[in-house]
């Protein structure tokens, strides 16, 4: 029986949109073909949090779902900002990345406060940014995704870019090239598609961590050649769905 990795998926009920649930299922396919056994948890409003949780994975959502979930997103904030700063690994997708800010004010001028743990702000515009996107990441190298938001995110002064796009009129607001965001191993992004099954780099990077946080290492010694060949094939399937994806950029 491989090691145990404990997986939480953040208000999956309400924060899960353009397939954002396929970021769990790559996490916890490639966590078994490594030769670890994950623990799927789902945290929605009022339920009770596990005793212990390695990686945290939250999706998008419309911003009625988004005010939705800040009452209890609030009672949850002193966790998730100690779990953050102690270096545990997260992946907030869109909606979510724009609650670990500091505030997103919407597009109908309500102000939805954050829980601050990534130096930004949103505000919601009247035009939306959508499309296939390609931003380039020093540390995951080209990351593709699908964007689609009215939030215009701002990082401050100091805060890293998750990478930088091209495109005008593209990214976290359409005027600075930045998309997403990294503090700590929290890494905040805009970038839908599921994300991480084409971005194989950014899925590793969550699994390693939250493995050699618990394990103190990376091993796979409990892998089977045949997971080993699987998750090659995964790879190769992942790259090919890449270059689909950034040669059609609307
Ligand atoms: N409601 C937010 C926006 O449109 C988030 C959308 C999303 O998660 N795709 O900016």
């Amino acid at each position: 029986m491989g090691k145990t990795i404990d997986v939480m998926s953040l208000y999956p009920k309400d924060m899960n949109i353009y397939g954002d649930s396929g970021n769990v299922l790559t996490i916890r396919r490639r966590l078994e073909l490594y030769g670890y056994e994950p623990r799927i948890h789902q945290y929605n409003q009022g339920d009770a949090w596990p005793d212990r949780v390695d990686l945290i994975l939250g999706g998008g959502g419309q911003d009625t779902g988004q005010k939705k979930i800040i009452d209890d997103f609030f009672k949850r904030a002193d966790l998730l900002r100690s779990l953050a700063a102690d270096g545990t690994p997260m992946l907030m997708i869109c909606g979510l990345y724009q609650l670990f800010g500091e505030y997103f004010e919407t597009v109908d001028g309500t102000r939805l406060d954050g829980i601050g743990i990534i130096g930004a702000h949103t505000v919601g515009r009247d035009v939306r940014m959508i499309g296939n996107l390609v931003e380039h990441s020093e540390q995951f190298g080209d990351v593709i995704g699908y964007e689609n938001h009215s939030g215009q995110t701002f990082l401050n002064e100091g805060v890293r870019p998750l990478g930088h796009v091209d495109q005008e009129g593209r990214g976290n607001n359409g005027e600075d090239h930045t998309e997403g965001a990294r503090v700590n191993n929290v890494i905040g992004t805009y970038m839908h598609g599921s994300l991480l099954p084409k971005n194989p780099a950014i899925s590793d990077f969550l699994i390693t961590t939250a493995v050699t946080r618990r394990y103190g290492s990376f091993d796979t010694s409990d892998q089977t050649p045949e997971q080993a060949a699987e998750l090659k094939r995964l790879d190769a399937v992942a790259a090919n769905a890449r270059k689909t994806a950034a040669a059609r950029p609307r």
